[in-house]
């Protein structure tokens, strides 16, 4: 219907069927007269205001007036339909019963055929509910507004393009960065992507990749730069959110700043960096240090051997004893302070190797024999009989481990038992065992509150008279950092006054049922037999650290001088040992020095030397009977000593028939070795090229070293063996290189040939 010429009808019938529709309309309906007067009123008018049409006939609707819109309201209201304009807009009102509601209303002018405004219609609709709704989601968002504006970060909704396009971002982007919200929104200034750090860009985006990819939830820490130029670190997380069609619609997400504990950590490490620095620093002087000490202490006790000798009078005795026992303490200490310091300087080498553990127990238990008995102490160990043969690990540092908590032990038990239990289970890998060693006492305990104490470096606790039992306070640290070396850990469950037990557990220990041969190891002493003693004299030191305790059916006693020597004196040394570094000097001197002897000559003479130039080894092959280059393995060591000193056992002109034998070959002899060597042994050797199988390498390394040991050619002995060994250790690139030698060792023996021609 056009407003401004409306169509005037004249027959009744429509004019009953609108007035009816008029009347029955679900909007209200208000007719008034140019004044403004209601003329007629529609039912929905009564049902919305409460009044009836008699009551407001004739009257202004400004009776329906709640006073929320202001005068300006009503002006430009009616400036528009007094002008002949249709208006559109919403009123709050009052009815009857003085209450509120909302109606949204069209009002028109009618006009007569002289286009007069004679009437106005207006057309309202109750908007009271859809009002409500909409304050009730105004209040909620103003509610989310501040609460998202109070969160300590900055909270976002972004595009998941090269831009990171934000469609939202919290006030707090202004705090951090500087710039307004909405200069990120639709990158309308900048996008979101350009503050970010360069460098970090790459990272950021490939983190969030990965988060969309996999359907999660990403974190990624970056720096973002402010508009001053300055740099900031960030956390930020968030999540894709996915349409029907999994598709990334935006991401949500919130970013936290982070620079001061990203300040805090840096001056964390930098502190931390410094103080194990120092503290490596002060390790290694003590290694230095106590290495040092070591070397003048060492004469001290000798001479104080020698002088025991020489003194009859009873008090001078005494005091030799006493410095003899304190010398002996202050030596232990030194070796605890070298070791110790060894682990922290980070200088602490492991030799892993198949070792029987059964057997490593035995001779626990045989070291601590006579303090068990003297103390009346019953010890019994628990070990499976199906326990693997051999387990793979540091057999010295196992050794020392077990030594120091088998010892303490027995230092704190006074009555009672101690018991070593061994438990195991399948590892996580093939051919691996979870490995639990127990060391079960019926001793003095712990308290409780010093379970930790007593694992810090010269800490005892305090609760005991440590006076009482002597110590240092160093061997559980040590024993600790020995175990976490080995990939182990260690606990303590301990009851005061009932007796402790020391667990240790080694993850995943490689176990094997056959190794190269058991025979390889030393046999402990028989309980009462006293241990053979050797001649040593050690130029380097590192024998009495690193082979001593491996071997301990030998007593190795240190030689200072021939003068009035006790030992020499009663005869009992069965070999001499001599043991040098890299300085050859000395070394054939000393060697004559003790072949000369006259209590020595006849005695096997044992040279273990770190290298010797040719002419200088040939030379000392003249006069040692054996020479070991080291490092060699334990076993090799103790097979070969353990070879020569049964020949001189069984030899009737000892040691002239052991020289004879290990100095000429027949030269048959060394042709058929060469032929073995250019057929077999170089057909399987060729294969080692293409790939390493180590079984067959074993036997082809046994080979050779079987062929050193029947004709006495020590370098062929020895070259097998370092094979061996560097299969026993895992050492595949030491197997390549050693495998690589083996055209020189051909050549070395066709040198012999002819040297025996
Ligand atoms: P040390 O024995 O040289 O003092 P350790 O580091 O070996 O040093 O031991 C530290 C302390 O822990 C000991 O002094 C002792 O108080 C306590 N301790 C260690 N083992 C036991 C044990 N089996 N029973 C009771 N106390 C023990």
């Amino acid at each position: 219907m056009d407003q401004h010429s409306p169509a005037y009808h004249t027959n009744p019938e429509e004019i009953d069927i609108l007035s009816v529709a008029l009347e029955q309309s679900a909007n209200v309906v208000v007719i008034t007269d140019i004044q403004g007067n209601i003329q007629y009123v529609n039912k929905a008018f009564t049902l919305t205001t409460g009044y009836l049409p008699e009551e407001v006939m004739g009257k202004n609707p400004r009776i329906l007036k709640s006073g929320y819109q202001p005068g300006a309201f009503y002006e430009q209201l009616w400036n528009t339909i007094s002008s002949g304009d249709q208006w559109h807009g919403e009123f709050q009102n009052i009815n009857k019963a003085g209450e509120i509601y909302w109606e949204n209303a069209t009002i028109t002018p009618v006009k007569n055929r002289d286009g007069k405004i004679i009437r106005y219609i207006a057309i309202k609709e109750n908007i009271t509910s859809r009002k409500a709704a909409e304050d009730a989601l105004k209040q909620s968002e103003e509610k989310y507004r501040s609460l998202i504006a109070n969160i300590p970060g900055i909270i976002y909704r972004c595009a998941y393009d090269n831009d990171w396009t934000m469609h939202y971002i919290s006030n707090a982007i202004e705090d951090l960065t500087g710039y307004k919200p909405e200069e990120f929104i639709n990158n309308s200034i900048r996008s979101f992507a350009s503050i970010i750090h360069p460098d970090d860009r790459e990272r950021v985006k490939d983190t969030i990749a990965i988060g969309i990819e996999s359907f999660q939830q990403y974190s990624v820490e970056y720096r973002i730069t402010t508009n001053k130029n300055s740099i900031r670190w960030v956390s930020e997380t968030g999540r894709p959110v996915f349409n029907h069609e999994g598709e990334v619609i935006w991401l949500d997400g919130v970013i936290f700043d982070i620079t001061d504990r990203v300040h805090v950590l840096e001056e964390l490490k930098k502190a931390k960096y410094a103080a194990e620095e120092a503290n490596k620093a002060k390790s290694e002087f003590l290694a230095n240090i106590s290495h040092e000490i070591r070397t003048p202490l060492n004469s001290v006790l000798g001479f104080t051997d020698l002088l025991e000798e020489t003194m009859t009078h009873e008090t001078e005795k005494q005091y030799l004893e006493a410095i003899k026992t304190s010398g002996k303490n202050l030596l232990t200490l030194i070796n605890d302070l070298l070791d110790l310091s060894k682990i922290e300087a980070g200088k602490l080498s492991l030799q892993y190797e198949f070792l029987d553990l059964k057997k490593l127990l035995q001779e626990i238990k045989q070291i601590f024999s006579l303090k068990l008995s003297q103390k009346g102490l019953h010890y019994y160990e628990q070990i499976d009989s199906a326990f693997p043969a051999y387990i793979y690990s540091d057999e010295s540092r196992l050794r020392q481990i077990l030594i120091n908590l088998v010892g303490n032990a027995v230092k704190f038990t006074h009555e009672g038992h101690i018991n070593v239990k061994v438990e195991y289970e399948r590892g996580a890998r093939s051919n691996t065992i979870n490995l639990k060693i127990s060391i079960i006492d019926t001793g003095i305990g712990i308290p409780r509150d010093a379970y930790n104490l007593i694992f810090e470096s010269f800490r005892q606790h305090s609760r005991l008279d440590s006076r009482k039992y002597e110590g240092t306070g160093l061997g559980l640290p040590i024993t600790k950092r020995l175990i976490e070396a080995l990939n182990g850990s260690i606990f303590l469950e301990s009851i005061l006054n009932k007796g402790s037990n020391f667990m240790v557990v080694f993850p995943n220990v490689l176990v094997q049922e056959d190794v190269l041969s058991s025979a390889l190891y030393s046999e402990p002493n028989e309980p009462g037999k006293s241990r053979e003693k050797i001649l040593l004299q050690d130029f380097t030191g590192r024998f009495l650290t690193d082979y001593r305790d491996f071997m301990p059916m030998f007593n190795f006693i240190e030689f200072f001088s021939f003068y009035r020597n006790p030992v020499l004196q009663r005869n009992e040394i069965i070999a001499v040992f001599v043991v040098t570094g890299l300085d050859h000097s000395i070394i054939n001197q000393k060697l004559h020095y003790f072949k000369e002897h006259e209590l020595l000559k006849n005695l096997p003479l044992v040279l273990l030397t770190e290298s010797l130039s040719t002419h200088i080894e040939e030379e000392a092959r003249e006069i040692a009977d054996l020479i070991i280059s080291m490092p060699s393995s334990i076993q090799s060591i103790m097979k070969r000593i353990k070879q020569l000193l049964g020949k001189y056992e069984n030899a009737v002109e000892p040691p002239e028939i052991i020289l004879q034998k290990t100095k000429t070959q027949k030269p048959a002899e060394i042709h058929a070795i060469i032929s073995e060597f250019e057929s077999a042994l170089h057909a399987q050797w060729e294969t080692f090229s293409k790939k390493q199988p180590l079984k067959e390498i074993r036997n082809f390394a046994n080979r050779i070293r079987d062929l050193g040991e029947t004709f006495h050619i020590d370098f062929l002995f020895d070259y097998g063996n370092a094979v061996i060994v560097s299969i026993n250790e895992f050492n595949i690139e030491a197997l390549r290189e050693r495998l690589a030698r083996f055209p020189g060792i051909v050549n070395q023996l066709k040198n012999m040939a002819n040297d025996a021609e």
